[in-house]
């Protein structure tokens, strides 16, 4: 159930696609220098390997366990927390002004993707609080980034995102938390939220919850709420009044404690407000795109680990004769063809959306240096990898049970894990359907349409191949048609337009990746061109193939009732 961590790839993508080289020739990423590239891919690799990648059996089958208010994470994690809180791995792209390494987003991205690719439910702990960390910087005030800025950056401390409850997931302007303000400045919190992702651990000494709530008087929806900072344990040393009162009993990422908390419920928890009153959603969203993407990522992580696990099994699963071959000399399952199908095919959605993470966190870093064009080619690509890398995920994994046969239904060999632990993450960080509302609705006009004409502009200026020009010409088609179409057909459409929009982006980057890799000739060189050709000859034809679904709109979805469809 082991893996080898993809060093050689990863280089590579940043090479070509991150362009990691124009990050380092700046001042502010100067210290990403390629030898430093090369020494924290070495040590990242091996580290999650081997501290973090044992526990992955382990933390599915012992599960965290609550017990009267307090979580406990299974054997052996909270030496392995430690260890990576003493390596220093989480503070790569933390501000240098409170103990972090200033190092660029994109190689953070990989690091996170090495420690996912291990175990990707011990993972989500870091993920979080680096978005609770984006957040603090970019909102909280001097003081707030002074008391807790330090000890999230080393991960010494962890933090929380705390935006759904019981009546409010996706309708995330249904919450009903409340925030009272106090004589001293501070707020009283009350209410409960759920799914609270490592809400409660037994890994670090405070836990920093941020919290959506609504002060009084402030109008309903989303333009009500407002962002506050609850610590477990407040800077005086008391214990803050918010419980873990359960946790969930789930499909996957069992190691990963999904906690019900209760905020307020001795009328005691202390809360301060991030950002100004009302501003929630805009603090929020820092967190949010910041976790958007690393969601995108886990379906590289879990694609990763499911791919060479299926290529490791095919190779070794011997039958006595290829099915409707000639002769009775026994093959291993590799040979058959739709074995074969299977296999270039999880290859290729792995590196695919690993080449649309790279590319769309290159774009973070240039977006901090001020770069032209970054901010908007972010923001239409945040939705893209969001949900292209999460469906590619659970394809990988779905793929990777398939070719382990029965094996893969039984648990012993790891495929069924990777298959229940990536199925959250279409789900979480705003449902891929909800991501295709915001590609179609606000991030294909805003700003004039700037981003995704960029996008398109930047496509085509490399697209050589026949198939990926047509596909190319469909989005720009299908974007049009977007902007014009009346809302419920617009919204109907959106899936499809994302993922069409999504294989365009991956099909343009393959093709760069195989125009350098043709000029070698080594293992890798020669595998990723084919891997290239293979997504080029079959995903891209199938994605163009969605346009007449996208523009069909709303046709046919409301012929039955709700009472007709369930007849
Ligand atoms: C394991 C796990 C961890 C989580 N971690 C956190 C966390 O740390 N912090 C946190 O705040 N939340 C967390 N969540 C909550 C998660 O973000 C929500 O479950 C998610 O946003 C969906 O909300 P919902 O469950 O209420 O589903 P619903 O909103 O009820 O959605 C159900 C279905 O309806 C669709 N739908 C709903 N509204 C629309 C719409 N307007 N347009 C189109 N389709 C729509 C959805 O796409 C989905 O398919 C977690 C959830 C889980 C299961």
């Amino acid at each position: 159930m082991s893996y080898t961590p993809p060093i050689t790839e990863q280089r590579f993508v940043l090479d070509t696609v991150t362009r990691i080289d124009e990050l380092a020739a700046t001042e502010r990423f100067a210290a990403a220098s390629s030898d430093m590239v090369d020494a924290i891919l070495e040590g990242a690799g091996g580290f999650a390997c081997g501290e973090w990648g044992p526990l992955n059996w382990v933390g599915d089958q012992h599960k965290a366990e609550w017990t009267d208010g307090n979580v406990i994470m299974p054997p052996g994690f909270k030496a392995a927390y430690k260890a990576y809180v003493e390596g220093g791995w989480g503070s790569l792209d933390g501000p240098e002004a409170f103990g972090g390494q200033g190092l660029p987003f994109a190689l953070a991205t990989v690091v996170l993707e090495d420690l996912g690719t291990a175990n990707m439910a011990f993972t989500l702990c870091p993920m979080l609080t680096v978005g609770a960390i984006e957040a603090i910087m970019t909102h909280g005030s001097d003081e707030q980034r002074a008391l807790y800025l330090p000890k999230l950056v080393t991960g010494g401390w962890t933090g929380t995102m705390n935006l759904t409850e019981s009546q409010a997931g996706s309708d995330v302007g249904a919450l009903r938390t409340t925030a009272t303000p106090q004589a001293d400045g501070s707020y009283l919190i009350k209410g409960q939220k759920i799914y609270i992702t490592f809400g409660e651990h037994d890994l670090a000494d405070n836990i920093i919850h941020l919290v959506l709530a609504r002060t009084p008087g402030a109008p309903a929806g989303t333009k009500g709420i407002s962002l506050f900072l609850v610590p477990k344990i407040r800077p005086d040393g008391s214990r803050n009044d918010v419980r873990c009162v359960s946790i969930e009993h789930k499909l996957g990422i069992h190691a990963s404690p999904t906690c019900v908390l209760a905020f307020g419920d001795e009328d005691d928890c202390t809360g301060h407000l991030i950002g100004p009153e009302m501003g929630g959603m805009r603090a929020m969203f820092t967190m949010m795109n910041n976790a958007r993407l690393n969601v995108g990522l886990q379906g590289v992580e879990v694609g990763e680990r499911a791919t060479q696990a299926a290529i490791a099994y095919a190779s070794q699963r011997i039958q006595s004769a290829r099915a409707g071959g000639p002769g009775t000399v026994p093959v291993a399952i590799i040979e058959h063809p739709d074995v074969r199908r299977m296999l270039m095919r999880m290859k290729a959605l792995t590196q695919a959306a690993r080449a649309l993470l790279y590319y769309a966190a290159g774009q973070v870093d240039r977006t901090h240096l001020g770069i032209e064009g970054a901010k908007a080619r972010l923001d239409i690509l945040t939705p893209l990898a969001k949900s292209y890398g999460s469906d590619a995920g659970c394809e990988i994994a779905s793929l990777g049970v398939q070719i382990h046969g029965g094996m893969g239904f039984v648990e012993e060999t790891g495929a069924a894990q990777h298959y229940r632990d990536i199925r959250i993450a279409p789900i979480y960080e705003g449902t891929n359907g909800i991501q295709a509302a915001d590609l179609v609705g606000r991030k294909l006009s805003s700003d004039g349409g700037a981003g995704f004409a960029t996008l398109i502009s930047d496509m085509r200026a490399e697209a050589q191949d026949g198939a990926l020009i047509a596909l190319i010409d469909a989005v720009e088609q299908v974007g049009a048609y977007m902007r014009e179409a009346p809302v419920d057909d617009r919204l109907a459409g959106s899936s499809a337009f994302l993922t069409m929009t999504s294989v365009a982006v991956c099909g343009w980057l393959f093709e760069r990746q195989m125009r350098i890799a043709a000029r070698e000739t080594s293992a890798f060189h020669k595998a990723k061109v084919a891997v290239g050709a293979y997504y080029l000859a079959h995903l891209v034809p199938e994605a163009l193939g969605l346009a007449a679904s996208a523009e069909a709109g709303a046709s046919g979805l409301y012929v039955l009732s709700a009472e007709e469809m369930a007849a």
